[in-house]
């Protein structure tokens, strides 16, 4: 039986004013329907915001610590409820159990993290010039915030939005991704029974177009923090732009993976292949280049394919290694680039077709090689298990053909090299650097975001630096 769903309004669980509903199927059985959402409109986006409106300033004045202990508890319900959330996540979303496993379990963390970190939300002191005088800044929250989020990793990443911004001390409206909204309606219904006032969160499901870009447009709302495709990012910012609102934008990538001649081939082999297929290659960091030094190329080709085609593919609740794409327009658009690969001339050396295994939105693992820098595959975000070999002959080809995309948001490179290592953190262009790590995967106390069409580079979220988006300082001169 799927599980109904209302929106969260002011304290209270609501059905949308259309009376429409819309419903989520499981991506490894699209027959089977997950969950029924409310189809919501531009009006429940407005009463959501006034509802946040209203909270805003009570929240505000609430001590730091208070919030905290609210997101701690909040850390702890969703603890109690990991295989719940851990399942539903694989049913909705596609991931396999560990991996979305791993996922709840980082948005316990965050939740945790944050909720002793609201008690450093203060400011900072400096010496004043004059005698018998102060001088220090205070740090007030932004007012209503805006959280609008994907659906590739639907706990996680309204987790690390939510987190901080009631840390600070913001009231805030949000909307999931309607691919796969059910996980973060779990972490509203948490912070309802941990006892967080009414009205400090609301979250309305429905249309991007219209619940998204009300919260965007909204007088009330004073920061944006949207995560999401860098098409619909580019129209976020120029939504929010007349207002001059608080904006933070984190979108796609088109990550590389350099491998060099001193390296392991072994390690860059899982290196890249892990960061290529997990999540179904379903992750703004996946690996979707490996830039290979011409002395390693056949055998890390050989090596890679190999790995590919080790992989089980299936239901992530049956022990797959690897789960479906999240939906058949997402299967589809993985199928029109390998046949953009294959009419570019790039070489098809595994995979490429709707995998056996099942009616689900099961692909191969695919892997290209003989891939030049201009190829489509080589230059447009997949977000699918797809990666492209492209062969390099030095260091500096290598990080020309790294940085040759629009996108700049993580990076990777195989080597045993301290200087070309060095060298690499210097000049690629990414917001994450990885030295003989995969391209995937970022702890929640340092900061994440990109660089170039990857992100506005305005404020990187996770660790102090989530903290920052979410509060504006005042410069304080006491004369006494
Ligand atoms: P998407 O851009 O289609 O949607 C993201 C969210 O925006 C959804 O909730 C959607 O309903 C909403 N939306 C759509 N139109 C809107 C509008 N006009 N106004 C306001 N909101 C609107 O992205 P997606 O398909 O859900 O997610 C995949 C994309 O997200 C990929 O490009 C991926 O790289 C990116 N992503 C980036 C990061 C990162 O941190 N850089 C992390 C995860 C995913």
């Amino acid at each position: 039986m799927p599980t109904e769903y209302s929106n969260y309004v002011d304290g209270k669980w609501t059905e949308s004013r259309t009376g429409n509903v819309f419903e989520t199927s499981n991506p490894a059985h699209p027959g089977e329907t997950v969950g029924v959402y409310q189809q919501s409109s531009e009006a429940d986006a407005e009463a959501a915001v006034e509802a946040a409106a209203a909270a805003a300033p009570e929240w505000a004045n609430t001590p730091g610590p208070a919030r905290g202990k609210i997101l701690t508890e909040t850390a702890s319900i969703l603890s109690d409820r990991a295989d719940e959330l851990t399942e539903t996540l694989v049913r909705e979303e596609g991931k396999t159990k560990p991996e979305a496993s791993g996922e709840v379990q980082r948005a316990i963390d965050i939740f945790a993290y944050y909720g002793a970190k609201a008690a450093d939300v203060g400011g900072t002191v400096k010496a004043p010039s004059g005698r018998d005088s102060r001088l220090y800044t205070v740090n007030e929250p932004v007012g209503v915030a805006a959280l609008i989020t994907p659906w590739n990793y639907p706990i996680a990443i309204p987790a690390w939005k939510l987190a901080p911004a009631l840390a600070a001390g913001n009231a805030v409206v949000t909307k999931p991704a309607s691919l796969a909204p059910a996980v973060a309606i779990g972490i509203v219904e948490a912070l309802e029974s941990a006892g967080l006032p009414d009205g400090v969160v609301n979250l309305v499901t429905g249309p991007g177009s219209s619940v998204g870009s009300t919260f965007v447009t909204h007088e009330a709302v004073d920061a944006v923090s949207f995560t999401g495709s860098t098409k619909v990012g580019n129209t976020v910012y120029g939504q929010a732009a007349p207002d001059q609102k608080r904006v933070q934008l984190e979108l796609g990538g088109k990550n590389p993976a350099i491998v060099m001649p001193s390296a392991d081939v072994d390690e860059a082999v899982e290196i890249a292949a892990t960061g290529a297929f997990g999540v179904t290659g379903q992750a703004c960091t996946a690996t979707s280049r490996a830039i290979v030094h011409e002395d390693v190329y056949d055998e890390f080709v050989e090596g890679v394919v190999s790995y590919g085609e080790g992989l089980s593919i299936g239901d992530g609740l049956e022990g797959a290694d690897m789960g479906p794409h999240v939906s058949e327009s997402e299967l589809e658009g993985t199928l029109d680039y390998v046949d953009a690969g294959r009419r570019e001339g790039a070489t098809l050396e595994t995979g490429g077709e709707r995998a056996d295994a099942g009616e689900g939105y099961f692909v191969e693992p695919t892997i290209f090689s003989d891939v030049s820098s201009e190829m489509r595959i080589a230059q447009e975000e997949i977000f699918g298990p797809v990666l492209a070999v492209i062969p390099v002959s030095d260091f500096d080809e290598a990080v020309a053909v790294a940085n040759d995309v629009e996108y700049g948001l993580s990076a990777s490179i195989v080597t045993n090299d301290h200087r070309e290592a060095n060298r690499f953190v210097d000049e690629i262009e990414a917001g994450v650097v990885k030295i003989n790590e995969k391209t995937t995967g970022l702890e929640l106390h340092v900061p994440f975001g990109g660089m170039k069409a990857s992100s506005s580079e305005t404020y990187r979220e996770q660790g102090d630096a989530g903290l920052d988006f979410f509060t504006i300082s005042k410069t304080v001169y006491d004369n006494y």
